[in-house]
């Protein structure tokens, strides 16, 4: 990692405005989620932050802003959006990006060539290509392991790795990473472990207090929650890590406007509530397909029988809204079955207000090679789900007559 590319740009080493939003520090996550980062508008007592949609700020002399002097390096809508992550994580700082990509696309622009990460090997597709097919050309290397195997990442250490990528839980079957087994792993070495929360959102797990360095979020999922917004956001208790994110979030410039700060802060509202019912919908939802004679498995963390459930017990607050179930089907008949449903879309995807259904083989992990995939686990029959939050009655029935019609 380069000691030499600290912030040097003037128009980021002073910090206009305190990041933590310390009037909510001993409040709980629902008083935070709605209130932090957010004061009623001095001026006209508006109650929600103003979308600020422009450009520049007028200063008061040459050198004199009032903390703000240009959107992409800050804006104050985008700025409540940063504290209000911050807060829900638990941290002092936080960081909005236009994609989670962006986000992970700015903690590799923390290394320098000839630096190695270790990932997981089931990570987002997204996040798998960036390494492979963009930081590999700069020199940077990779090893994808499986990181429920403490050994595994042992065994990938190299004296040049500076950074441990984990996700948890995983897609698309679920699996439970250890989060303080693999931060004390790469704070042996002095990496970095990174934490993309996005499947579990702070509501559920808060990788900081667990030992991770950094958090990384796609705010496109549960966050924004209403599928109406795609964004990123980075969030650390490290002075100098946040320092340096805020020099690249300024110099690549994948930054959100502020209107989609506006709808991810809104989104984060009602995190708690939507996440709730997710989660019980989904339990619901795993338990009677874990008793449907069709099934062969089902791969939810919150089930007994899910090898990570002991550790998703003690690591999450609650298992989520995700899963993934295999049924005893051809591919034809599995693609005709993620056709056949109504509630549930037809999409790829996570983390809104309504139901998506999609099949990996055909749809987000079609790019694996067919033996590879199965060899991982991703069967023809498997199909992920992600609950929403519509009565779970209808979801069941949804899910039972597609079943039904596609293998009958
Ligand atoms: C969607 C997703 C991303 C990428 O986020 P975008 O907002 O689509 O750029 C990264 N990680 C995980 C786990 C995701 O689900």
């Amino acid at each position: 990692m380069s000691e030499h590319d600290t912030p040097d740009d003037e128009q980021n080493d002073e910090r206009p405005h305190e990041r933590r939003d310390a009037r909510h520090a001993d409040h709980r996550f629902e008083t935070k989620s709605i209130h932090a980062g957010q004061t009623p508008d001095e001026e006209t007592g508006a109650i929600m932050p103003p979308i600020f949609a422009t450009s520049t700020y007028v200063q008061d002399g040459p050198g004199e802003d009032r903390g703000y002097e240009y959107s992409r390096t800050g804006n104050p809508t985008r700025t409540a959006l940063e504290d209000n992550l911050a807060a829900l994580e638990g941290a002092e700082f936080g960081r909005a990006f236009a994609s989670g990509m962006a986000s992970i696309n700015t903690v590799l622009n923390l290394l320098e060539a000839g630096d190695h990460v270790i990932a997981g090997d089931d990570v987002y597709g997204g996040t798998h290509r960036l390494f492979r097919q963009v930081f590999e050309d700069y020199d940077l290397s990779f090893s994808f392991v499986d990181t429920t195997d403490d050994e595994a990442v042992r065994d990938a250490l190299r004296p040049e790795t500076e950074l441990l990528w984990v996700e948890t839980p995983t897609n698309p079957l679920m699996r439970i990473n250890d989060i303080e087994a693999l931060a004390d792993i790469a704070h042996d070495r002095d990496a970095l472990c990174a934490v993309d929360n996005t499947f579990a959102t702070p509501y559920l797990q808060r990788p900081l207090e667990h030992g991770a360095d950094v958090v990384s979020h796609s705010l496109t999922k549960y966050l924004g929650g209403h599928s109406d917004v795609v964004g990123g956001a980075l969030v650390t208790d490290d002075p100098d890590l946040d320092e340096r994110f805020g020099f690249y979030q300024n110099s690549v410039g994948a930054t959100p406007d502020p209107f989609a700060c506006f709808l991810v802060l809104r989104g984060t509202k009602t995190l708690p509530l939507r996440m709730d019912r997710h989660c019980e919908n989904a339990r619901i939802l795993a338990e009677r397909l874990d008793d449907h004679p069709d099934v062969s498995e089902v791969y939810y963390p919150g089930l007994d029988s899910h090898p990570g459930h002991d550790l998703a017990s003690e690591q999450m607050d609650d298992f989520g809204g995700m899963m993934s179930f295999g049924l005893d089907a051809t591919l034809d008949e599995t693609a005709e079955f993620v056709s056949a449903t109504d509630v549930f879309a037809l999409a790829e995807s996570l983390g809104g207000v309504e139901s998506l259904i999609e099949q990996p083989a055909t749809m987000t992990h079609a790019s694996i090679p067919r033996e590879e995939r199965l060899d991982a686990g991703l069967t023809d029959g498997l199909v992920r789900i992600s609950v929403g939050i519509e009565h779970v009655d209808d979801l069941w029935g949804d899910l039972e007559s597609a079943i039904e019609t596609a293998l009958d």
